[in-house]
């Protein structure tokens, strides 16, 4: 027997009709890319979204259509991904970090015939334009006032090429399994490869990452997504904000620590989201300016591990909570987060940042397991790492293209590459993408946990290790350091502060001294090209 309630397509553009109907005057406010603060409303965010799925359908885009983003966080952006996705069409945010070479590719491998691209990307795509074929029009998000002279093919200001709808149109009912959006993944390894998320699977992970114990925003909330809508689905934060009616304040080009700060006050944002290299420069304006935290409660730090110095620096001087969160671009992209269940809230100081230092436990539609290399599932004992593999409605189930081939286990579960130990309470704690663990006598060491402790020395800037070939071990770790700017901190010095805190075969080897680590367009440090870069390294007594 069928239950008796009714079909309701779960379908995006619903969430910005909701906003609309009962957030009407909840704002959106952007740093504009021409500078200006600029203010408006998820209600004529909404007007402005039909007038671009109009606009988009004039244009010849079809249900199904790939249509190409390369822009910051701003309300226009905003407009249009809302547009897209309403006439049926698939949004691609495009990572303007990424080498112009990796552009072209995933530009041409989408197929994308629409591009719409904030002045900033104007001359990048001048240079690439011969490269992306597929491209019928660029769109560029301005008004004629700012509309630049360019060659890029049928250029037009987007607020010109709007000007002429009138919004008067019925989003298209299409299956809530259709595509709405599409990501690549920055593929350290072998070219990107395409996520392709439906209306579905977007409103499913947003309702269930707005939980409470996850990031739990609410109509009261004012949330600055400082996470890139084109780093992994923005984090879901552009149907999350909308969802829960939170005003939402739109960073835009400047992502530096004083530009943050500005906005996190002027604005009076409860909530904000972003990998921890953007909270390492807010943290140092702070530092050198003397400026305070005044209405920031919650700091959702991820991407990359968030170091426990940070998170302490975060709660005891600024009285700001943090939340670790682990997840990536074929989850939605949110996995777990570390909000604090009944067994750790009570816990305070050093045995509180233990829980925080862990990425935390999923949220209802994520199962999760922890295996050896032969697929066999290993006990959440807090101890024993294991390969990460999860499941959901959420979680994607081939590549664009079939890129990759088969990806799922026997049993539905995808291998996130991921190597983490999970706890008695379903604490998930990440210690290492497969290739970087470090793989000494047999057993793993890992190289976050050795980072994240470096880091935590007073004159360390930033710290990786990379697994060097040793003829006993097979491989032991190399630390690789920056130093903060005038400090003189030696090898000894940072062996000393970590001597105690890990076990004693986990002790890096050596310390090597850089000006700088090489990070990947979303922000994390790039193994592989520092493997290359100590290629030929060895250690004075192997
Ligand atoms: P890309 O690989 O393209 O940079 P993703 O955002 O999809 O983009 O990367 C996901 C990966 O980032 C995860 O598989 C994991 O290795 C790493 N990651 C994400 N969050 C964390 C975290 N909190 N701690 C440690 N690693 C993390």
């Amino acid at each position: 027997m069928l239950g008796l309630m009714q079909d309701w397509p779960l379908r995006c553009h619903r969430i910005i009709d909701h906003a609309a109907l009962f957030h009407a005057n909840r704002e959106v406010v952007s740093r504009s890319v021409e500078g200006p603060i600029h203010r408006t409303t998820y209600a004529a965010i909404r007007t402005k979204a039909l007038k671009t799925a109009q606009a988009l359908e004039a244009e010849g885009i079809r249900v199904g259509d790939r249509v190409a983003t390369l822009a910051w966080n701003t309300g226009r952006h905003l407009e249009v991904w809302y547009g897209i996705l309403g006439c049926g069409a698939v949004y691609h945010t495009v990572n303007p970090r990424l080498f112009p070479e990796q552009i072209a590719y995933i530009v041409g491998h989408a197929e994308d015939r629409v591009l719409f691209t904030d002045l900033t990307f104007v001359p990048l795509l001048e240079k690439l334009a011969d490269k992306l074929p597929t491209v019928e029009r660029y769109i560029v998000l301005t008004d004629a006032a700012h509309m630049p002279q360019t060659s890029l093919k049928n250029a037009v200001a987007y607020e010109d090429w709007i000007a002429g709808f009138d919004g008067d149109y019925a989003w298209k009912e299409v299956d809530e399994n259709a595509a709405a959006g599409m990501c690549y993944t920055s593929g350290t390894t072998g070219n990107p490869k395409g996520v392709l998320y439906s209306h579905r699977s977007n409103v499913l992970h947003s309702m269930a990452a707005l939980q409470v114990d996850m990031l739990g925003l609410s109509s009261n909330d004012v949330v600055m997504p400082v996470v890139p809508m084109f780093h992994a689905n923005g984090w879901s934060l552009a149907f999350g904000m909308p969802m829960a009616g939170s005003k939402c304040v739109m960073p835009g080009a400047k992502m530096d620590g004083a530009s943050i700060h500005e906005l996190l006050e002027s604005e009076g944002v409860t909530c904000t989201a972003a990998v921890p290299t953007i909270w390492l420069m807010l943290l140092q304006h702070l530092e050198e300016t003397g400026g305070k935290l005044s209405t920031l409660k919650k700091v959702v730090i991820g991407g990359s591990a968030c170091p426990r110095a940070m998170t302490k620096k975060f709660q005891d001087t600024y009285g700001v909570e943090v939340i670790h969160a682990w997840g990536m671009t074929e989850m939605s992209p949110l996995g777990t987060l570390c909000s604090l269940k009944p067994a750790y809230a009570k816990l305070t100081g050093d045995a509180r940042l233990d829980v925080q230092e862990k990425q935390g436990h999923p949220p209802f539609t994520i199962e999760m397991k922890i295996t050896d290399d032969e697929g066999n599932p290993l006990p959440w004992d807090d101890k024993t790492f294991g390969r990460l593999k999860v499941r959901g409605p959420a979680i994607t189930s081939s590549y664009f293209k079939g890129e990759g081939g088969e990806i799922l286990d026997e049993e539905g579960y995808f291998d996130t590459n991921d190597v983490g130990t999970i706890d008695q309470e379903g604490y998930l704690r990440i210690t290492d993408r497969s290739k970087d663990v470090i793989k000494s006598g047999g057993e793993w060491i890992s190289s976050i946990d050795l980072e994240n402790l470096a880091v935590g020395h007073p004159d360390v800037a930033e710290a990786a290790v990379i697994g060097i070939a040793h003829p006993k071990w097979d491989e032991r770790p190399l630390l690789i350091i920056v130093r903060k700017e005038g400090r003189e901190v030696e090898a000894g010095d940072i062996l000393d502060f970590m001597k105690g805190k890990i076990a004693n075969w986990w002790m890096p080897d050596a310390v090597a001294f850089v000006d700088e680590i090489p990070h990947t367009a979303t922000g994390k440090i790039q193994k592989t090209t520092l493997r290359e870069q100590f290629h030929d390294y060895k250690f004075t007594d192997a």
